[in-house]
């Protein structure tokens, strides 16, 4: 599809025309240096140099808590299953958070379809913000091949200067373009500037892990007796933040909500973390990863070992947002590199 430019003047107005057909969700600072995805009458420009959001824009298609049926037991059985979407735009998503919305897509659609998420994907539009150079310290995006995208996304907005550089990736972007904006064609050097600015930012994303990620599956594989996790078992406070925040995190839990009265009620679900305490405990009490490093490894296998295996991709996006939020400073590329030098010996 041809690229268009959107001039910076006209990019407030193309945000307010798309408020009157979707519900925009664009990108908020909530206090200083913390952002949000949130619903906003104008649009600011936070968005060349934003951090992370301190969620990620998965909760706008997974909320960390919904009703999945409402029932009634009296005067006879009744069970109504509740599916709830609306036509919205995220605004603004950095490529790490359209690869995790793209794992989520994978999550939610493979052996089981889940209709609450299919529902609420089919009727989003994401329009990307690229990325010319880190956002934070804590990135790690191109070391886990997340820095470049290639579908997920509607639209791709990259600042070239003057204006917005735009890509256009489906229909549904190509007909908001049209309809919402008076873009205009981009002239050649308008072409060599994008390339010129993408063939640059490539020597501004460092390498962070001391492998490829090919080779985290059997490093992780192998690491059941690493010592990192008695470390990490001391140090980490099982709180669950790190699950949280998490762009790829998928659990939940399911329970019932009944009424005073006893005869109606609601089946909820509510984000789950696994480094919480009573995550794997079962039915007869027995806890299958009782200790924080025992929960810890198999979050980290989730992100490089199992997950990776299943779909050949890795399951963190390096948005650093886990590093961030820990309170005890534990650090997802130290313990990745740690892992790596336990198990390999020479890094590599
Ligand atoms: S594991 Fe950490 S860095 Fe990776 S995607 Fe999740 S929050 Fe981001
Ligand atoms: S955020 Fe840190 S302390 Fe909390 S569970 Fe995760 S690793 Fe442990």
């Amino acid at each position: 599809m041809d690229k268009t430019i959107i001039n910076k003047n006209d990019i407030g107005v193309f945000y307010k025309d798309l408020k009157k057909e979707y519900t925009v969700y664009g990108v908020k600072e909530k206090e200083e240096g913390f952002y949000v995805f949130d619903e906003a009458d104008e649009f600011t420009d936070p968005l060349e140099n934003y951090k992370p959001t301190i969620l990620p824009p998965k909760k706008l298609l997974f909320p960390q808590k919904e009703t999945l049926l409402r029932f009634n037991t009296q005067p006879y059985p009744d069970i109504q299953p509740v599916i709830e979407s609306k036509k919205q735009i995220l605004f603004g998503v950095r490529p790490c958070d359209i690869h995790g919305i793209n794992l989520l897509d994978k999550i939610f659609t493979t052996d089981h379809e889940d209709i609450n998420y299919t529902n609420r994907r089919a009727k989003t539009v994401i329009i990307g913000m690229d990325c010319l150079r880190p956002c934070y310290e804590h990135a790690h995006c191109a070391s886990v091949d997340c820095l470049d995208v290639d579908e997920g996304y509607d639209i791709m907005m990259t600042d070239i200067g003057h204006g917005f550089y735009i890509s256009i990736n489906t229909p549904m972007g190509e007909e908001i373009i049209e309809k919402y904006t008076n873009s205009i064609g981009a002239s050649i050097d308008d072409r060599d500037k994008f390339e010129g600015l993408m063939k640059e930012r490539k020597n501004k994303f460092e390498m962070k892990f001391t492998t490829d990620i090919s080779n985290l599956p059997l490093l992780f594989k192998n690491a059941d007796n690493d010592p990192v996790w008695d470390e990490l078992n001391d140090r980490c406070l099982g709180c669950g933040r790190c699950n949280i925040v998490c762009p790829t995190c998928y659990c939940f839990d399911v329970f019932d909500c009944m009424e005073l009265n006893m005869t109606s009620g609601e089946r909820c679900r509510e984000w789950d973390a696994c480094t919480l305490k009573d995550f794997a405990v079962v039915a007869t009490g027995e806890n299958f990863r009782s200790t924080r490093g025992q929960r810890l490894k198999h979050r980290f296998n989730r992100k490089f070992n199992y997950l990776m295996t299943k779909y050949n991709t890795s399951f963190c996006t390096g948005c650093g947002r886990c590093t961030r939020s820990c309170p005890v400073n534990i650090d997802i590329v130290e313990t990745v590199n740690t892992v790596i030098k336990n198990n390999k010996g020479d890094g590599q």
